[in-house]
């Protein structure tokens, strides 16, 4: 396995794999790696002959008050986990290798961004799309993995490659979650011992919206409603949102007459935690 940081080292060993006609498989994450993530590189492993990793902390997708400059890193415990999933290359670029002075294009969204995470962070799949671009570009791979746990994310990226004609596969990955329930998330690490005791109410509230729609309720209000209520037992909790939207428009929906994503996003002190379930019609 080898790490580089140009742009031209990834398409010299891509270019190299494809002489030999080798498939290619990208995994991009923004580092301080998990069991979440490692799941998407095993099943990049699974499909393709070669598997990249891209680990940058992409600035264009953070808010001005956002955690850019605290988000967690640690390259060399990244380094062992993709090298024990059978990575065979990691990109690890400074943002000036993306961005270099006088970069003025973007890929923006008119759909599919303004519920959920869009509404708190307006920029934020702006960001997400340009980067992803970007690294499409530059590995030209021939399928990409992402997580159910950024359900949104999934949604937008595959709009993405649908619209503009991307010549790549996208793969949705699974929810890897802690034994007691809470989706692992990088920054589950600013959790205090009491924050992450009652960030299990995140997973509790999706179960119970997976539990009620099992049972037959289709009204998207009352499996808010209990949601939230759940949610706001935890005193240390601070609802972003509750939403229940289509899961293909990311548009809200009353009724459930098609799959549906219930999603949630909450504060717990200097942790924003995401979650969701697919309510499968
Ligand atoms: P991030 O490094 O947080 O930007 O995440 C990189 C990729 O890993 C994204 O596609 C995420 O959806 C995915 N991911 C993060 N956490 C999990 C998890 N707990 N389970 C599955 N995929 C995850």
């Amino acid at each position: 396995m080898k790490t580089v940081t140009t742009v031209a080292e990834v398409r010299a060993e891509v270019r190299a794999w494809r002489a030999q006609g080798l498939t290619v498989g990208l995994v991009p994450t923004m580092g301080f790696l998990h069991e979440g993530h490692k799941s998407l590189m095993t099943a990049a492993k699974a499909g393709n002959d070669r598997v990249v990793v891209s680990i940058f902390v992409n600035p264009m997708q953070f808010g001005p008050t956002e955690d850019l400059a605290s988000y967690p890193r640690d390259l060399k415990h990244d380094e062992a986990l993709c090298e024990s999933a059978g990575v065979d290359l990691i990109f690890h670029p400074e943002p000036e290798e993306l961005y270099p002075e006088g970069f003025v294009s973007f890929v923006d969204m008119n759909g599919l961004t303004k519920e959920l995470c869009g509404k708190s962070r307006p920029i934020h799949f702006r960001g997400v799309c340009t980067v992803c671009n970007k690294l499409f570009n530059i590995v030209k791979p021939d399928r990409a993995y992402f997580g159910e746990k950024d359900a949104q994310q999934l949604a937008v990226i595959r709009r993405m490659v649908a619209d503009l004609n991307m010549d790549l596969e996208i793969v949705g990955c699974p929810i890897v979650r802690e034994a007691d329930g809470l989706a692992k998330s990088s920054r589950n690490i600013y959790l205090t011992a009491e924050e992450r005791e009652q960030a299990l109410v995140l997973s509790k509230a999706v179960k119970l919206a997976a539990k009620l729609f099992a049972d037959g309720e289709r009204n998207a209000h009352v499996i808010i409603d209990a949601m939230t209520k759940l949610i706001e037992t935890m005193p240390l909790a601070e609802i972003d949102y509750v939403q229940i939207v289509d899961s293909l428009t990311i548009e809200p929906v009353d009724v459930i007459e098609r799959d549906a994503l219930a999603a949630l996003a909450v504060r717990f002190g200097k942790a924003r935690l995401i979650d969701n379930v697919t309510l499968k019609v």
